[in-house]
């Protein structure tokens, strides 16, 4: 069985990748980094994601981006609220943590050369409106080409490092789609930047209007359990 890396958040999009990984035949080493993220509830759900799709191992690197701060999900930043989808789309926002899918990756890269793993699959999307410059195929392609001149493994000639993106072009609504079809519950995934106690999903952030917005398209009844009132 062939081996691979799954960056795994807790989220809806990294679940469905690794339910991708899985379909395909992989044995899914999946990868969670504890980086101090204000959403903290990512960490317990992706234990539970990992258990429940059947990966080989799991492990949670803590790696606390909160010495570094700069972003609405590691700072004393409010998570912007209630914002439309015309300002989405506007320039990237300040749930943008500096760097963090070039470290995620970077460890997902050690993690797969101790393996003996050449392949690397993390949930990233370009059509989201966040606009995050670690989302994009020009930074998976650049990645991809460093992690070859990067490591032993690949100067050595032993393989070649694929960085796999499934979700790349897929909208939302395409994702939840293809979650559901393999038989996954969505409500188990967190997708809130700002969620409450007992995990209730605030109901207005980025995250939360994207993923909602998705259910509606998708004809799916939203399991996400949101606090009430503002
Ligand atoms: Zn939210």
């Amino acid at each position: 069985m062939k081996k691979a890396v799954v960056l795994l958040s807790g989220g809806l999009d990294s679940t469905t990748v690794l339910a991708i990984a899985r379909y395909e035949g992989y044995e899914a080493y999946c990868l969670t980094v504890d980086y101090g993220q204000r959403h903290q509830l990512e960490l317990e759900r992706s234990k539970e994601i990992a258990k429940l799709l059947g990966a080989r191992e799991h492990r949670t690197v803590k790696l606390d981006l909160r010495m570094i701060g700069g972003s609405a999900l590691t700072d004393s930043i409010d998570v912007p609220k209630s914002r439309s989808e015309a300002e989405m789309g506007t320039g990237i926002p300040v749930t943008y943590v500096p760097a963090r899918n070039t470290i995620m990756l970077s460890l997902a890269l050690g993690y797969a050369e101790v393996l003996g793993a050449f392949d690397i699959f993390i949930g990233v999307n370009a059509l989201d409106y966040s606009g995050y410059p670690d989302c994009r195929p020009a930074f998976i392609e650049a990645f991809e080409n460093l992690a070859q001149v990067a490591t032993k493994a690949g100067v050595e000639g032993e393989g070649s490092f694929r960085i796999y993106a499934p979700l790349m072009y897929l909208t939302k609504k395409d994702i939840i789609r293809k979650a559901t079809s393999f038989g996954i519950d969505l409500g188990i995934t967190t997708s809130c930047y700002d969620p409450h106690d007992q995990g209730l999903a605030c109901g207005q952030c980025d995250a939360c209007i994207l993923r909602k917005k998705g259910f509606e398209e998708a004809g799916i009844p939203d399991p996400t359990k949101y606090r009430a009132g503002p």
